[in-house]
């Protein structure tokens, strides 16, 4: 997919560039070697996968290096689904924060904990869509995540 994208531009930049150009050549030349050699890789991994579903067992050492290498990539990947977690979380404790402080009404940004628009003197708060948990701020009609009428 990248690949067709980079031949793509590359074919649009030599439109611009002289074809005996040393520099076009060269990376027109990498280009190719490198899409190549990636052809040749997965071809190589076509037929490992097939080889093992059909001689199972019959490559004890890499069989069990696959495994090692597989259980970690399920541990990397349970790793970074916790990381990507965390880092919403984050953001919608400080999306939380910020749509508690800014009043929805006057738009004053208040101090943080304050129950009232210290300009406009509205009620402040967030509550949670009871459908998809998203935050939204008091007098919100419809969720802006999931669509949900809410009671206003
Ligand atoms: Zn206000
Ligand atoms: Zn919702």
């Amino acid at each position: 997919m990248a690949n067709d994208l980079f031949g793509g531009l590359m074919k649009g930049l030599s439109g611009f560039m002289p074809q005996d150009d040393p520099d076009v050549k060269l990376m027109s030349a990498q280009s190719d070697l490198s899409d190549l050699q990636q052809q040749e890789t997965a071809i190589y991994a076509d037929i490992g996968r097939q080889s093992l579903a059909q001689f199972k067992g019959r490559f004890p050492e890499l069989e069990s290096r696959l495994q090692l290498v597989q259980t970690n990539i399920a541990e990397s990947q349970a790793q970074l689904e916790a990381v990507q977690a965390e880092k919403k979380q984050k953001e919608q404790a400080e999306q939380r924060t910020e749509q508690q402080c800014v009043c929805p009404q006057c738009g004053y940004r208040n101090l943080e904990g304050v129950k009232f628009c210290q300009e406009c003197g509205v009620k402040l708060g967030v509550f949670n869509c009871p459908k998809c948990g998203a935050v939204l701020v008091p007098g919100t009609r419809f969720c802006g995540e999931c669509g949900a009428k809410q009671e206003v």
